[in-house]
Order: structure tokens, then sequence, then C-alpha cells
């Protein structure tokens, strides 16, 4: 994006999940002016095409928060302690983590078992039973965190049974 001062190239320092006039996605960006120096703050609906997600089969699709925040509240279901806010603002900020490390270093795209380890990071932060849930449930034999569609291999492992998918997340 350009500087308003001078034109010249800008860099983006930081990316935080807000919301727009409308209560719409948005992301707040502080920009630094590579030619002026000057700071400056953005506000961008964050467009969905710019972030694709390579699935399994080596297709892409765009990134769908609302995609991630289900996949979430299916991992997190009865967990006491995580609102759906909870889950909301991890979902955001994730998808901020996201876009300032793949689009900022050049790439356009992130597969979803990169999405899934920092999922599971995340949280391992603010709940770790969940964390363990899903690290078993979407554990695959090559140990690949799978946190995508596709029936998780076992439900019941550690006594940890998901609850019935309502949306298939990988659709
Ligand atoms: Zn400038």
């Amino acid at each position: 994006m350009q500087c308003p001062y001078c034109n010249g190239e800008s860099t983006v320092t930081e990316t935080r999940p807000t919301a727009d006039a409308e209560g719409g996605h948005a992301m707040r960006r502080r920009r630094h002016c590579t030619v002026c120096k000057r700071r400056f703050t953005t506000y961008e609906r964050l467009g969905a095409p710019a972030l694709k997600v390579t699935k399994r089969d080596g297709t892409s699709e765009p990134f769908d928060g609302d995609k991630l925040l289900r996949a979430l509240k299916r991992v997190c279901a009865h967990r006491p302690g995580l609102r759906d806010d909870d889950l909301r603002r991890l979902a955001r900020d994730i998808e901020a983590t996201l876009v300032d490390d793949v689009l900022g270093a050049g790439r356009k795209s992130v597969a979803w078992s990169d999405i899934a380890r920092l999922v599971l990071r995340r949280l391992a932060n603010v709940d770790p039973v969940a964390a363990q849930r899903l690290a078993v449930n979407y554990t695959d034999e090559s140990g690949d965190v799978r946190f995508e569609a596709g029936a998780p291999a076992a439900t019941t492992q550690l006594g940890l049974p998901l609850p019935p998918a309502e949306g298939d997340p990988e659709t």
C-alpha cells in the first residue's frame, strides 16, 4: 500500500483483527513508510481471496474465517470457560497471524495442516484440554495434524468424544 504522505512503499508492522462500521470482519494495520518513515494506520476489510488455503488434494480455496470458527466450535464444544466470543477472538487472531505470516512473506496460500498447527499452539494457551482433544482427534497416522474434513479417525480416544459435525469444515 502506498504511503498517504509521499506515495512511497509501506510495510506492515502489525495487524490486528477488528470490526468495521457494520460490524464486519476487518483488519487494522500499522504501517511504516519505507521512504519518509512516517507511520500510519489503515483499516481494511479482509478480502477473502487474498489468502488461499491449500487442501490435501492439491486444490486451493479462499481462506474462510467462518469455517475456521465452526471447526473451533466443534473442537471446543462443551468446554467450560470457552465462550463463543472467546472462540471468535481466537479465530480472528489466528487469521490475523496467517495474513501477516503468509501474505507478509510474499506467499499467497497456506496448508490446512499449517493452520491446524497454529490453532493447536494458540488453543494450548487458553484451554489445554481442548488442544489435546484437537491433537488426538485430528492427528493422522503420519503425525500431521489435520484440521480439515474427513472423518477424524477415532472420535473416542482418551474419552474425549467429538460432537457430531455440523458443517463439514472442508467441503
Ligand atoms: Zn511516506
